[in-house]
């Protein structure tokens, strides 16, 4: 099939499978001439992922897999909740980025991975992959805080956080700029989760937001954790009359009819929630019997493949990436859930599935992560957080963190994010 070809199909399939709707073993494409590497998850990781396979492998079929329209990036996504980046900054166009990188992109949910005959079962058809590459983020557990009442849960999705997904974040805003006064509560995760700095960084966009338009509220952050020191004290000098900061809680029960959140120290009312729950891989990740197991063998929710070749322990033709990656080190945990470490993780699966398919040998290089979150929005100030990984004499990955503080950023952080734009879409 020419390439010209190849792309004009993933248009036309594209459309089709909106329409599509239950699962079909149909075949969705037909076989490919050299092989064909099949990405799932169009986020951050995904993107990477199917650039640099593009790259590494020009004779053959790349196809991503998505089940959302368009890309709203979720870094930046607290200051674009107080008006302080535009929409047009954190919104690119996916469809066009594949048509400019050359690989396939077809809207649809993937809803099975046959690992046996090695084919991926969507909504409008089933396809065969040589190597799959799985990167879908992250889900959240929150029913148990409802006892898992289906009126309760689509009660408590009133109050979502926006950290699984960004098409959560324009609610978020909406409810954020509506806001006249009251409590917010709202809760930091327990760890690991997705983007560590995150709960915090948007703890004071919101208390700058209180703040700055004189609106008669209170947001209190329960921690299951202690914090972050240095965005405690911003909480403390910055917004003391704004922001209540209760360490040491873990949300035992919601009851979002009553609006009412009980911890294990305390009951809190509320006028409007932002609750992040625990997380773990996205679904994909358990259904494909690719999560690791703990001492008792239970699933840890995460996936269990290699830290640095990222490829699956239960099977060579897949890896996973991103934040749905389980257990990176014994001396650290998780590599931190960024979007930064997912498009490193792309390049290293890609050049992992190249080397593969060339049989030529393949060190996998260490990722890496940085951070930029502001705790100052005026005047702006703003934390770089770098993490760096080497092995171990003994074989454990070591991890170096350094936070760095920038008193007087230039756009930094704008410069830092249209790179990786740069990288996954094939322009800024
Ligand atoms: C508020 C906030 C601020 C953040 N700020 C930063 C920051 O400043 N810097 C930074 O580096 N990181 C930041 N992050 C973290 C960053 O967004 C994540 O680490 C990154 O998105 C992870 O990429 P991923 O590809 O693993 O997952 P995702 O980006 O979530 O992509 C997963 C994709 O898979 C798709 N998917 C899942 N299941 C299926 C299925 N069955 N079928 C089809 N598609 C499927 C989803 O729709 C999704 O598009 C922030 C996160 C939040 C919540």
């Amino acid at each position: 099939m020419s390439r010209r070809r190849f792309l004009r199909l993933g248009a036309g399939l594209g459309a089709a499978l909106l329409i599509g709707s239950a699962r079909s073993a149909q075949a969705l494409l037909p076989p490919a001439r050299r092989g064909r590497v099949v990405i799932v998850g169009g986020g951050w990781g995904g993107l990477a992922a199917a650039a640099h396979v593009r790259k590494q492998l020009p004779a053959w079929e790349v196809v991503l897999l998505e089940r959302a329209a368009g890309f709203f990036s979720l870094p930046l996504s607290n200051a674009w909740l107080i008006d302080q980046i535009p929409t047009d900054f954190l919104t690119r166009d996916p469809v066009a980025a594949a048509k400019r990188l050359g690989y396939m992109r077809i809207e649809t949910e993937v809803q099975e991975i046959d690992r046996v005959a090695r084919r991926v079962l969507t909504a409008a058809g089933a396809l065969a992959y040589d190597y799959l590459v799985l990167a879908p983020g992250i889900a959240e557990q929150t029913g148990h805080w409802v006892g898992d009442d289906p009126a309760a849960m689509a009660a408590l999705q009133a109050f979502d956080s926006a950290f699984v997904s960004s098409a959560a974040l324009a609610p978020l805003k909406q409810r954020l700029h509506g806001f006249a006064g009251g409590d917010i509560v709202m809760s930091v995760p327990p760890t690991p989760y997705r983007c560590p700095p995150a709960p915090y960084e948007r703890a004071c966009a919101i208390g700058w937001w209180l703040k700055t338009h004189k609106i008669p509220g209170r947001l209190t952050v329960l921690d299951p954790g202690a914090g972050m020191a240095s965005f405690r004290s911003a909480f403390d000098t910055l917004f003391p009359d704004q922001i209540r900061f209760l360490p040491f809680q873990n949300i035992e029960s919601v009851n979002p009819f009553k609006r009412i959140v009980q911890t294990d120290f305390d009951t809190l009312h509320f006028d409007t929630a932002i609750l992040a729950g625990p997380q773990r891989a996205g679904a994909l990740v358990a259904r494909a019997g690719l999560d690791a197991r703990d001492a008792q063998g239970r699933s840890t929710g995460w996936a269990d493949a290699d830290p640095r070749s990222l490829q699956a322990r239960a099977d060579e033709r897949v890896f996973v990436i991103g934040d749905a990656l389980g257990l990176a080190s014994p001396l650290f945990g998780h590599y931190p859930k960024t979007a930064h470490m997912a498009v490193h993780h792309g390049r290293i699966a890609a050049a992992g599935i190249a080397a593969r398919i060339h049989d030529t040998a393949f060190e996998p290089f260490f990722p890496e992560s940085v951070c930029w979150v502001t705790d100052s929005f005026t005047p702006h100030e703003m934390i770089r957080i770098d993490t760096h990984y080497r092995q171990r004499g003994d074989g454990a990955i070591a991890q170096q963190v350094e936070q760095a503080r920038e008193n007087n950023p230039r756009g930094e952080e704008k410069a830092w994010v249209s790179g990786l734009f740069g990288e996954v879409f094939g322009a800024a």
